[in-house]
């Protein structure tokens, strides 16, 4: 079995990832950059999103595996004394797979320039670089409503612990093939209207933006900062491909949801 450590760069991480790598070639796996079979990520839940951006591309092939070594991550379970049992299951257990969703996000321009496509593990969100964003919101080819306000972010299941929650989105399952758009301080008057409550959309239902003014956007897609010109719609819907994560013990999403934010 092939397999990577990515580390987020400061001293301790970097001091397990060596530690990780030592004991997995000890058991005989072997160290490969460009196509591991399972992808340890060190450090908190942001190298879990830049581990899952640098393998984007063959998420098929590969499982992923969270060592935190700050708090308690939705991504890392494993702390750094628990490392030798991990190295341990890794070198010896066929793992069970448990998969997530994705958010596609499809970016289309109208000066010609050809789409671009994202996957997203936890969120996409829009705003403009400058002044209010104001967007038309279509559902199923619908129109839905006209967006004032200073962004929209439209986030996966896993995802919804993170900026989505700051907005005042619910909390959803990873179970659950959703995506789920919220807003950032609409404009509601009594000349702009926006539904105000965040929305589940499910795996057959489309949510597309479209531009009611020509003004360049700021798109990012979980850590990834991306200015956007001549934006014609973003499409945004649940991915066909999944994240797979490598499960070698129970980690139930509601009790990492209250030891996050309640107690442990
Ligand atoms: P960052 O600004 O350095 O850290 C953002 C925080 O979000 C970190 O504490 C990170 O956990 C945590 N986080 C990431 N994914 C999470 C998840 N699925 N559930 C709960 N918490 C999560 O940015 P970053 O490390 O590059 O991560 C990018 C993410 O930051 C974005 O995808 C977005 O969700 C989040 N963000 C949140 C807000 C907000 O809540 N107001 C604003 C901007 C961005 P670790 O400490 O374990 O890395």
């Amino acid at each position: 079995m092939k397999f990577f450590v990515i580390s987020r760069g400061d001293d301790t991480s970097n001091k397990l990832t060596r530690k990780i790598k030592s004991y997995l070639e000890d058991f005989n796996l072997e160290f490969h950059d460009t196509e591991p079979d399972i992808v340890i990520s060190v450090g908190g839940d942001g190298t879990f999103l830049h581990a899952f951006h640098h393998f984007k591309d063959r998420l098929a092939e590969t499982a992923f595996v969270g060592v935190h070594t700050g708090h308690l991550g939705f991504y890392t379970d494993w702390t750094p004394e628990e490392v030798e049992k991990l190295v341990i299951h890794i070198a010896r257990t066929p793992f069970q797979i448990v998969k997530y969703p994705l958010l596609e996000v499809t970016v289309r321009y109208n000066d010609g320039s050809k789409e671009n496509r994202y996957l997203a593990l936890n969120e996409c969100t829009v705003r403009t670089v400058e002044g209010s964003l104001v967007m038309d919101v279509e559902i199923k080819g619908e129109l839905f409503e006209t967006f004032r306000g200073d962004g929209l972010c439209i986030s996966t299941p896993s995802g919804s612990t993170a900026y989505n929650k700051a907005l005042g989105g619910a909390i959803i399952h990873p179970s659950l093939p959703t995506l789920q758009l919220a807003e950032m301080a609409s404009i509601n008057n009594r000349v702009y209207r926006t539904i105000g409550s965040p929305l589940l959309l499910p795996q057959h239902h489309t949510c597309m933006l479209k531009p009611v003014n020509d003004v360049d956007y700021q798109i990012t897609i979980d850590h990834l900062f991306l200015l956007h010109k001549h934006v014609k719609s973003i499409q945004c819907r649940v991915a066909e491909e999944e994240i797979r994560f490598a499960r070698f013990r129970p980690f139930p999403f509601w009790k990492r949801v209250k030891e996050s934010f309640i107690s442990d």
